[in-house]
């Protein structure tokens, strides 16, 4: 059977193991656009990679350990409550407090609720707990999501074991990390992770194949995970309203595309679709959204700033780029984006040359304001020579040791450690 792991309220049972008294109470981790990076105050941020893969980015973080409520982050200077939960305590949920709802609403339904900055250091150090946690007890896994993972028991437990097995699991997680978890069994990873929605929290939940028509029959659309809203409005549209009519209709998607014959499958838990173990990177990217802004010199400092942390990332993971990308968003949902491909030896002054030249091309609309801007880089490529240009390969190779001991003292004293003259 496939399982499917799932922690409960994730950040907020984090906070909760390092703060006790957060247990029992509504607790909601508040998430607002990170805009620090380009505070013109120095801080200490870090990059942490140790739990990123295909699913999971990579996160730029600061050293903090406040033990109070940290609701007065979320206000403004006027006075105004910004922000909105990324999780919720079930003890807020129960005020009707949900995932989504903005930190003022929140207060509203719910006064006492202790709103908490999101400490993405922390979920990633128990996440990469858990996954050392989960792979000493299953061969063959796959992440989802930083707070899901799934497991494969065949040829390793027993069908008829498998209750027992994830009962255990669920307590030993509790008991050696402090972190409840809710546990879905199926043939098919989908049902599985279905299911892990239904044990919800702290339950697991199987369901075996003459239980899937049952299981799935009242189920609405969106909760099956590969039904997004675009596809929920061509099946609403086509009078299909629960999972289980789409059971009863193989003959619209059986004879249609591939896609459309994978999702029939998955839905009624007769897909063999196997588990995606590691994966290598095949990009990395790093972006902000932030108040409109309209000055271009302000925006060519996010840019350097921005690009000082995507080159510090690459050095640390040994990846050399060969594909480069700028995109921007306007505040009237206009988008603009640019790309490149060079082979050259990255290092970080060419990095930031590289994409600042292609921000001027990709703002296309130097009239408006701009929300977001995000750079990436891909095409990885070994640090192999032959692979790039020759002419400028000395200079090139000098540049990327100095990028690497640059990046060793930033490893150490922070991300703010030695910035470009264009940031300040
Ligand atoms: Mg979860």
């Amino acid at each position: 059977m496939k399982i499917h792991i799932d922690l409960d309220c994730f950040f907020v049972s984090a906070e909760r193991t390092i703060d006790p008294n957060l247990k029992g109470k509504p607790v909601g981790i508040g998430g607002r656009g990170d805009t620090k990076i380009f505070s013109h105050k120095k801080s200490r941020q870090f990059l942490n990679l140790k739990n990123s893969g295909a699913f999971v980015p990579a996160y730029f973080f600061e050293h903090q350990s406040s033990k109070q409520n940290d609701l007065n982050k979320f206000i403004d200077p006027d006075g105004r409550i910004r922000g909105m939960l990324t999780t919720t305590s079930y003890e807020a949920r129960a005020y009707g407090v949900k995932t989504g709802c903005t930190i003022r609403e929140a207060l509203q339904l719910c006064p006492e609720i202790i709103i908490k900055q999101p400490n993405m250091r922390l979920y990633q150090e128990l996440s990469y707990k858990l996954k050392i946690f989960l792979q000493e007890r299953i061969p063959v896994m796959e992440q989802g999501s930083i707070d899901e993972f799934y497991g494969d028991l065949d040829g390793w437990v027993d069908d008829k074991d498998v209750p027992q097995f994830i009962d255990d699991l669920k307590h030993e997680a509790l008991e050696v990390l402090k972190l409840p978890l809710s546990i879905g069994a199926a043939y098919s990873k989908f049902t599985a992770k279905m299911a892990t929605n239904d044990a919800k929290p702290f339950g697991t939940k199987i369901v075996y194949p003459h239980e899937v028509d049952a299981f799935i029959k009242e189920k609405p659309l969106k909760d099956f995970p590969g039904i997004g809203r675009r596809t929920e409005a061509v099946l609403l549209a086509r009078g299909l309203t629960t999972l289980g009519e789409i059971q009863k209709h193989p003959n619209i998607f059986l004879h249609s595309t591939k896609s459309q014959k994978e999702l029939y499958e998955r839905v009624c838990g007769i897909d063999k679709t196997p588990l995606q173990q590691e994966r290598e990177r095949k990009s990395i990217g790093i972006s902000r959204t932030f108040d409109p802004e309209i000055d271009r010199k302000e925006l060519k400092r996010c840019v350097i700033i921005l690009s000082r942390h995507l080159s510090h990332a690459l050095i640390r993971m040994n990846k050399h780029p060969t594909h480069y990308t700028v995109s921007i968003r306007y505040d009237m949902n206009q988008k603009g984006n640019a790309a490149i491909t060079i082979n050259r030896l990255f290092s970080e002054p060419f990095l930031r040359t590289t994409l600042l030249e292609l921000f001027e091309q990709a703002d296309i609309y130097t009239n408006l304001k701009v929300i977001r801007i995000g750079l990436s880089c891909s095409a990885f490529t070994q640090s192999n020579h032959h692979t790039f240009s020759l002419l400028e390969y000395e200079e090139d190779t000098k540049r990327h040791r100095l990028t690497q001991s640059t990046s060793s003292l930033r490893e150490k004293y922070g991300l703010d450690t030695l910035q470009w003259g264009g940031e300040l």
